[in-house]
């Protein structure tokens, strides 16, 4: 297997190519990505130094729209993560039916070394190098790992002085004064969610009966849990970068997450009003998480945890990806062979990129929805992809995973032939319309 995570994420979609009629020009365009810009960010410390950060910013494909995707800082990020992290939101977006293309922006740095006036200037300083690259019709920002709404704030507010007008279209997840749309925060556990309940009743899955295990506890991963265990799943096992905590009557979540709001630790606790006391529980490292014996296993954490090292342990019935690319295509195929039905993270994290676009909409608009409309478009738009993604798997007896490329492919391949093709331009034949809803 190639280290590069773009040549991995490439082989899903040679899985997937066998099942669509599409043309081989759009395949070629498919496996590069169209822009890639890399940037030397002059940050000034709060001691005097200055010192020059990395970020980064791709535009996977914008055939279907403008590009679409977070920003992520960590200390790992590469250009190749980015890259990866871009293709996988173009057949996301492509995958709900969103009218963006995919994008992904990343700065190479440890945000909790630096104080709160460094992040900020970080944030503007990131946006100063980007600026001509985005856009509210070009391409638009959003939170991801290490990152969250008033980050959000900090970008769309120095894009609009150095636009001299106020953009908030080029930045979704702001927080809701500066054009955010309610929801948003918990879009993606709140999708993540709809799909587990649209799923249950085919995997015949009693929530009092069910056990859950989930690897970080971050804005996806917490919130998640908490929803989880609010529909009566057991949630057993949660973990963050330290490690993990297991009890096998389930944990309660309301209180762990109130804690860890309030300490920044992950602690096994019930909590009375403002009193919280450790209940008994044992201490997991992160591989023991995700070697538990569980019905369901959620990555919510990063990318390429479960990879031919670990996947033997993995005993888990169910996968949802809500990481992006926790999985690598040679665990993949490991699981498949096991009878693991893996739930991809295309589907199953979209919920956020889908509040993302409600929000871009709202921005656009002037005209700003309540919750429920938020919740109740959310839901629609994952159930009915969760439910056709699943009849693709059935009809052409592959996993889940091809399934749901399949889909995006569809979708992407008959918006790409629609600006010409070989066939067209040689034969002078239309090029066909795909089977996928639009
Ligand atoms: P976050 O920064 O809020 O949380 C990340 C969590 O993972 C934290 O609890 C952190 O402690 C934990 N973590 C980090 N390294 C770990 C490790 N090695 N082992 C176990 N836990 C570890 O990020 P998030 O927004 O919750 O994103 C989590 C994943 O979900 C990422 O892969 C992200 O790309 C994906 N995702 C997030 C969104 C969103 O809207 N937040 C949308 C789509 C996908």
């Amino acid at each position: 297997m190639s280290d590069s995570l773009l040549v991995d994420a490439g082989t899903r979609l040679q899985a997937a190519m066998k099942h669509v009629s599409i043309s081989e020009d759009a395949i070629a365009r498919l496996k590069h990505p169209k822009m890639s810009l890399s940037v030397s960010i002059p940050v000034r410390m709060d001691d005097g130094s200055l010192t020059i950060v990395q970020g980064y910013r791709v535009r996977y494909d914008d055939t279907r729209g403008p590009g679409k995707g977070g920003v992520r800082y960590h200390p790992n990020v590469t250009l190749d993560e980015v890259q990866s992290l871009a293709f996988w939101m173009t057949f996301k977006c492509a995958v709900l039916n969103l009218p963006f293309g995919g994008a992904k922006g990343g700065v190479t740095v440890n945000p909790k070394a630096l104080s709160k006036l460094e992040l900020e200037r970080l944030s503007r300083g990131y946006i100063d190098a980007i600026a001509d690259f985005i856009g509210p019709d070009v391409d638009i920002l959003a939170p991801d790992v290490y990152t969250n709404a008033m980050i959000m704030g900090w970008m769309m507010d120095q894009y609009s002085i150095i636009r001299r007008q106020i953009s908030p279209a080029v930045v979704t997840g702001k927080p809701i004064t500066m054009g955010g749309s309610v929801g948003r925060d918990v879009a993606t556990a709140t999708g993540a969610y709809f799909v587990i309940e649209s799923m249950a009743p085919k995997l015949d899955l009693i929530p009092q009966y069910t056990t859950i295990a989930i690897q970080g506890f971050g804005k996806a991963g917490a919130v998640l849990a908490e929803l989880l265990a609010k529909a009566g799943y057991k949630v057993v096992a949660i973990s963050d970068s330290q490690g993990g905590i297991y009890a096998k009557k389930g944990l309660d979540i309301p209180s762990i997450r109130r804690y860890k709001m309030s300490s920044q630790s992950l602690q096994a606790v019930y909590c009375q009003d403002t009193v919280c006391n450790i209940v008994e529980h044992e201490q997991l490292t992160n591989a023991e998480l995700l070697a538990l014996d569980v019905d369901i296993l959620i990555p919510a954490a990063l990318e390429n945890q479960i990879t031919q090292e670990n996947v033997n342990d993995v005993r888990a019935r169910y996968i949802f990806e809500v990481a992006n690319g926790p999985i690598n295509s040679e665990a993949d195929k490991v699981l498949d062979s096991k009878g693991i039905l893996v739930f991809p993270d295309i589907l199953v994290n979209a919920g956020g990129v889908t509040v993302s676009y409600f929000e871009w909409v709202q921005n656009r608009s002037g005209l700003y929805w309540k919750m429920a409309k938020v919740h109740e478009n959310l839901k629609q738009k994952m159930v009915e992809e969760s439910q056709y993604i699943w009849s693709i798997a059935k009809e052409l007896a592959v996993s889940l995973r091809t399934a749901a490329y399949v889909h995006a492919l569809n979708r992407l391949g008959e918006a790409l032939n629609a600006k010409g093709t070989r066939d067209y331009y040689v034969n002078g034949r239309i090029p066909a319309l795909n089977s996928s809803p639009n």
